[in-house]
This record gives structure tokens, sequence and C-alpha cells, in this order.
């Protein structure tokens, strides 16, 4: 086996912040894994403002630095608020993951005016998306497409999340059709992961969810009009393997990927973990922005991993040994490995098989194919 060398310890920089304005959601998804979206818990300005005051020179110093706001749904905080919110912001790139639902002209004039990347979540047509309900469990698919037909009317772009959950025969092509039709400029696809407080399992059978993967990159093949996230990617990484660079591909260490809760409280690697709480690892939390600035609180962890984090490491370890996907994958998801394993220092998981090795396998499939 080729032995990998990225993905050693943790960054003391990220790529990016997560930022939870609210806790609130609007929707109840039935595969949501959000323990709090009932909830309307605002994040204080002063917790943006806390952020705001590393997150700057970070961004001063690269030519991209995102700040990711994610719910909650973040429309829910409102618009005043969520301005309020990004103020204190310098020299970012502002993205919001929404449900499309609460979007109308005034949203827009706040999109356009803020430069703001945005990315909608919807699993296909009014079947497809029928997971995404309301409270009363009224299907909320004619408001996501009322959001999003606002959208394309301005002319604003938007990339579109889908959760698969059930990849029967068809679905890879189906999908992406609709997509095309949709106008997203980029299409992610997450196979429904058992994780937070969705507790359905994800055992999909490997030869129904490759042939899915080997379908999308058929279709996708066949009119490359979307960026289509995972396929690229596992396009991107067989190339390297081809020519010889595999292990260049990964970053040479783990993207730390702060997740600042509603009340300042930072959750590293898996945003997933917020807002749970475990007898033998806490509240997964490595301190609170209100106390400690969120540069020095990396530099603690990163100089000396403790806790779940360090468990987390060995699992990375284990995975570089055992694993001939670990050049692609890095060792995949903390939140996976806790979900799944009720631990972090195991390696396979259902959601590394349904979302790296199957899709590898497909992407070969539709190659040999
Ligand atoms: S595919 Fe699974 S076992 Fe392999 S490196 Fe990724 S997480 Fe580890």
């Amino acid at each position: 086996m080729l032995r990998w060398h990225g993905m050693r310890g943790i960054a003391s920089v990220p790529s990016y912040v997560i930022m939870q304005p609210t806790t609130l959601c609007n929707l109840d998804c039935t595969y949501c894994y959000l323990p709090l979206r009932a909830v309307d818990r605002k994040m204080p300005v002063e917790v943006a403002a806390a952020v705001a005051e590393t997150v700057n020179g970070w961004a001063a110093d690269v030519p991209r630095f995102s700040v990711v706001w994610h719910g909650g749904e973040p429309l829910a905080a409102g618009r005043e608020h969520l301005g309020a919110l990004m103020d204190p912001f310098r020299g970012v790139e502002h993205h919001v993951q929404t449900n499309a639902t609460l979007i109308d002209d005034a949203w827009c004039d706040f999109f356009v005016e803020r430069e703001i990347k945005l990315g909608v979540s919807i699993d296909g047509d009014a079947v497809r998306t029928a997971a995404r309900v309301d409270r009363g469990g009224k299907p909320a698919y004619d408001r996501i497409r009322h959001g999003i037909d606002k959208l394309r009317r301005r002319d604003i772009p938007f990339a579109a999340l889908c959760v698969v959950s059930a990849p029967e025969p068809g679905l890879g092509t189906e999908l992406y059709a609709y997509f095309k039709d949709l106008g997203c400029h980029a299409l992610g696809i997450n196979v429904e992961e058992q994780e937070g407080v969705n507790r359905r399992p994800n055992e999909i059978d490997g030869a129904a969810i490759r042939r899915f993967w080997a379908e999308l990159t058929a279709a996708w093949r066949a009119d490359p009009v979307i960026e289509l996230r995972e396929i690229e990617w596992a396009l991107w990484y067989a190339a390297g393997v081809l020519d010889g660079t595999a292990d260049d591909r990964l970053p040479r260490r783990i993207d730390p990927i702060p997740t600042v809760t509603h009340d300042g409280s930072v959750v590293l690697l898996s945003p997933e973990l917020a807002g749970f709480h475990d007898e033998r690892y806490g509240d997964f939390a490595s301190g609170n922005v209100l106390a400690t600035p969120l540069s020095a609180l990396l530099d603690r962890v990163t100089e000396a991993p403790a806790g779940w984090i360090a468990e987390y490491l060995v699992g990375v370890e284990a995975c570089r040994a055992s694993c001939a996907y670990f050049g692609f994958c890095g060792g995949a998801h903390a939140a996976n490995r806790y979900f799944e394993h009720g631990r972090f220092d195991g390696t396979l998981t259902n959601h590394c098989r349904n979302s790296k090795i199957s899709l590898i396998e497909g992407v070969l499939e539709y190659a040999r194919g």
C-alpha cells in the first residue's frame, strides 16, 4: 500500500469558519441531525465580533476566506440580525446555506448587496424532496421552489445540496436532469448520514450505491454544465493515481473547520457534534470565543490535542495504516465515527462506504463501462 503523507495533525489556521446565527429552523426535515432546531437561540453580535477579530487577520493573508452561515436556518435569524452579525467581518466571502423557503425580494436585495454565495437544500422534484417538511408535517417543496424562483428571476447564482436516501436505479440520471433544469451552477450530493438526532440506519447495498455514482458520472459526462462536487473530486483524485501524484491530493494537515455556535462555543472538525453532550467527551467544545480568541484556542488544540480530538487523530492514523482509500478520503469526518461507532478511533463507517469508497468505485465502474 502507498504511504500517505497528507492529513498529519491539525492545521492551526482553517480555510473557513462555520457560524450558527440561530439554532432555529422553520422546517422539520425527517433526516435532520440538528438537536435544537425547534428553539430560537440567536447569536449575539458580540460573538460575531469576537470571531471577526481573528478571522479578519486570516482573511488578509489569503485570496479567499469563507465565513459560512449555517443554522438552524440562517434566514430565520432575520435580515437585520444576520446583517449585524456579518458587519464586523472584513475581506471575507460570506456563504449562506438555506432551505430557501423564506427567500423574498428583500432577501434577494440583501444577497446582492452583500455579494453572498448561496447554497440551497433541495433533493429533486416534489416526490424526491418529500422528507423536507414543516413542523405540521406539510411538504415544503412548493415554498422551496418559490424561493428558488425568486433567485432565478433576479439572476442570483446558487448551488444546490441534495440528500439521497435510497439510490434506486435511474436516480442518478433523473437528479442530474432535474438540477440542470433548476438552474444551479453547482451540485453537491450527500448520501443520508446516521448522525445527530437522525438515528435512521444508513446501510445501503454496495451495488446500488456504486450504480448511483456511476449513473451520475455518465449523466454529467454527457453534458457537464453543472459543477458536480463529488464526481469532479473523484475524477481529480483518479487523475492523480494515473500520473503518480495521488499523495499530493490531500492537504498536509487536517482543516480544523471551527463551528461557532450561537453562544460562542467552538466545536472543531465536525459541525454535527455541536449541541451534543457525552458522558466521556463532554460537550465537544474546545472553548468559547467570548473567553479566548479563536486563534489562541486553535493554537492550544493543535499544539496539544486532548480528549476526543486526540482520539480522533488516533483514528485517522488507523485509517492511514489500513485503508486503500485514505489518499482520497483522509479519514473522513469525526461526527460519522462518533455517531456510528460511539467513539472516534475506529475506521470504516457506513458513511465512508457510501460516500467515499463507493464513490470512487462507481466512477471507476463508469470508466470501465
Ligand atoms: S474510507 Fe473510511 S476507513 Fe478509509 S480512510 Fe476514509 S474513513 Fe478511513
